[in-house]
């Protein structure tokens, strides 16, 4: 071949598979009749298939053949109609913060997008560089932070195996300890992996540390509607931030609760304490949009700020999101009722406590191993993290008799 001799990508290393996609890969390539993937992090039918909700159909519909789009660039900060109505569909009309003109929003590529720009926000402009997360969390949080800079990125403890619930004593101490200029990333709603968030008596709790230790707070939103079925419940945290008067970053997501997975629709939504601080914190994060995607995608955030701004298509949608809970709600108490019906040893009631689509079943990596590989059912190797929407009447007896056997005749590591 002419041209340069060698290359530059010799030396390139084959960097680490991640995880769930490296499952979908296998999972796509076995062969097996009863193979079940359970470590997919989106929602499914009863059917086993992906769901378009029927208000995001409707929605799409009505911009085919409305003459007054373009392909035109969306400004950088992102469509005004999707940003305003994001932020209300968060915190409430009615938020002091919202009433007094103290919130903004800034469209980003998905949740991810908008954790990124929170990161890259609080390093270069506020200068922060530690960041707490909880362990365990969502496996992006620390790649995402490591990517804009960060040096620390330290754990608080989270997840507390042997009750299986939120370890508060042990999560306020590792906040309390924080360094000044610590950020920290808190779970909205349906914390993922475990499934378990607090309580509302617990989050007053975890509010006064953060208050006292002046933490700033990025709450990350991605499943608003899918835990409880209700929008307004599963918003309690970053609406009682507000009203305690708390500064801080929300991370929103529309990937789960509209489906919009492949559209990359996300919100950044900012709380200040003054409106007069809006422009230069806008100004900032518009110049870091510009060097990371320029400007957001149109397609998704159409269809949301089309779905939130009016009341009928708005009334919709909560009915979709309710169906789409209540789902993973009825799956959670079929996986139950089987297990303890087949006598499988321990108890199971985190399966029907934790909440939203995960749950951190418990089983150890040897015992999510023997599932892979002896009866091709895919779960992720961290508690056996499971996503509820992929249990159907077809195959729950076929994964319950798997679980049985790993419970029974494997050790847990
Ligand atoms: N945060 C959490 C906790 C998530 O589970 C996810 C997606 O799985 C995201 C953020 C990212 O969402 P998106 O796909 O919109 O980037």
């Amino acid at each position: 071949m002419a041209g340069q001799s060698g290359s530059f990508f010799n030396d390139v290393q084959m960097a680490p598979p991640i995880e769930v996609f490296a499952l979908i890969d296998r999972f796509k390539k076995d062969e097996h009749p009863k193979k079940v993937n359970l470590s997919v992090g989106a929602y499914r039918t009863e059917e086993g298939k992906p769901w378009v909700l029927p208000v995001v159909k409707v929605a799409e519909v009505a911009m085919v053949s409305d003459p007054t789009l373009n392909h035109e660039y969306l400004p950088v900060a992102g469509l005004e109609d999707f940003r305003d109505a994001s932020c209300k569909l968060l915190l409430g009309a009615d938020s002091p913060a919202i009433v007094e003109n103290r919130t903004q929003g800034v469209q980003c590529l998905g949740g991810t997008g908008a954790i990124r720009l929170a990161a890259e926000f609080l390093k270069r402009v506020l200068k922060f560089d530690t960041v707490f997360v909880s362990k365990p969390t969502w496996g992006n949080h620390k790649g995402v932070f490591k990517a804009a800079g960060f040096s620390s990125i330290k754990e608080y403890r989270y997840w507390n195996d042997a009750n299986k619930n939120l370890d508060l004593e042990g999560m306020l101490q590792d906040l309390k300890n924080a360094p000044e200029k610590s950020a920290v990333i808190l779970h909205a709603c349906a914390h993922n992996p475990t499934g378990v968030d607090p309580t509302r008596e617990q989050w007053k709790l975890i509010a006064d540390v953060l208050e006292a230790k002046k933490i700033f707070v990025l709450i990350d939103c991605a499943y608003q509607g899918f835990a409880s079925g209700n929008i307004d419940n599963d918003a309690f945290a970053p609406r009682y931030f507000a009203e305690r008067g708390f500064e801080f970053f929300t991370a929103q997501s529309f990937s789960k609760n509209f489906g919009l997975y492949n559209e990359r629709t996300g919100n950044l939504c900012v709380v200040n304490r003054s409106p007069e601080m809006k422009a230069q914190v806008k100004s900032q994060l518009e110049i870091i949009v510009r060097t990371m995607w320029s400007n957001p995608p149109n397609h998704g955030a159409r269809i949301v700020a089309s779905v939130l701004n009016n009341n009928s298509q708005f009334n919709d949608w909560k009915e979709n999101v309710k169906t789409m809970a209540n789902r993973i709600l009825n799956n959670r108490k079929l996986l139950y009722d089987k297990l303890r019906a087949k006598g499988t040893p321990g108890t199971w009631d985190h399966i029907i406590n934790q909440i939203g689509m995960f749950s951190f079943t418990g089983l150890g990596p040897r015992q999510v191993t023997h599932l892979i590989d002896n009866y091709h059912i895919y779960l992720m190797k961290e508690g056996g993290r499971i996503n509820m929407c992929a249990i159907t009447s077809k195959n729950v007896d076929y994964v319950v008799e798997a679980i049985h056997d790993a419970i029974t005749t494997v050790p847990k590591t």
